[in-house]
């Protein structure tokens, strides 16, 4: 391509036309392969490059290989590493599991013990609780050791309704005389036929009778516990000779009367 000014005129070229020129030319540079030409060794280049390429390549593979196995080995180790430890988990989840189990039941057990003890404990508590009311309902003979010389309801002219209204106990002058069971004194003093006696209102609500004694030992409202002595026996008041006249009653009252052997016995005496 000729170098030729486009106007075609003897002139200065103006600034823009020069330039315009120069980029022209720059580009003309370019289409003629002079720029093609600065670009062969590189395409000279090339002619080598599919080995080294190659070669890396194979490298790269061979270290895609290796680093792939190292990869592997270790994921593989590291799954290894985390199945060991799930399973030291799993392990340490089963032993704690076992351990609290056996924890638990050993507080059961100590629970249960526990408690049995205490089941023990309140038994025996109860038991001595009902040997001390026993103890305490247990009732006496109104006079130790002594027997019924006279029968309930025997006939005589010695009694003024006829028969006798309660039963005769052996007892010499001085004997002592206790309650047959627990109660509250309702009489103490002198009562006529009976010389010296004592009714004593007992916890079940009947009443017992002790006459002809020789000195009363209680007064009105006192408490009584069962064997307490109340009394001597002697021979005052309608009586031919030292022993205890004993009646148990429905009330204080004379006339209430019921058989006092049948009444001791059903307390638990063998009279
Ligand atoms: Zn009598």
């Amino acid at each position: 391509m000729a170098f030729t000014r486009a106007t075609g005129k003897h002139r200065a070229p103006s600034r823009l036309t020069r330039r315009g020129a120069q980029a022209a030319g720059i580009a003309a540079l370019a289409t003629t392969g002079v720029l093609g030409s600065l670009a062969s060794p590189a395409a000279a280049a090339d002619s080598e490059a599919p080995k080294t390429a190659e070669s890396g390549l194979t490298q790269a593979i061979a270290l895609d290989a290796t680093l792939a196995q190292q990869i592997e080995a270790q994921a593989q180790a590291q799954h290894q590493q985390a199945e060991a430890l799930a399973k030291a988990k799993a392990k340490a989840a089963a032993e704690a599991k076992v351990k609290a189990a056996k924890a638990k039941a050993k507080a059961e057990a100590q629970r249960k013990a526990e408690a049995r003890a205490e089941e023990i404990r309140e038994e025996k508590a109860r038991a001595a609780r009902a040997a001390e009311r026993a103890r305490l309902n247990a009732f006496h003979l109104p006079v130790a050791g002594s027997h019924v010389t006279t029968g309930y309801k025997t006939g005589g002219s010695l009694w003024s309704s006829g028969s006798h209204s309660g039963v005769d106990f052996m007892a010499a002058s001085g004997s002592s005389v206790v309650a047959v069971g627990a109660g509250t004194v309702v009489e103490a003093g002198w009562g006529g036929a009976y010389g010296n006696n004592i009714v004593l209102r007992m916890t079940d609500g009947t009443y017992t009778q002790y006459g002809h004694l020789s000195s009363i030992g209680v007064s009105v409202g006192q408490s009584v516990t069962s064997g307490q002595q109340i009394g001597l026996s002697g021979s005052t008041g309608n009586s031919t000779g030292p022993h205890l006249h004993f009646e148990a009653r429905t009330t204080p009252e004379y006339g209430s009367d019921m058989d006092p052997v049948g009444y001791l016995r059903s307390h638990g005496l063998n009279v």
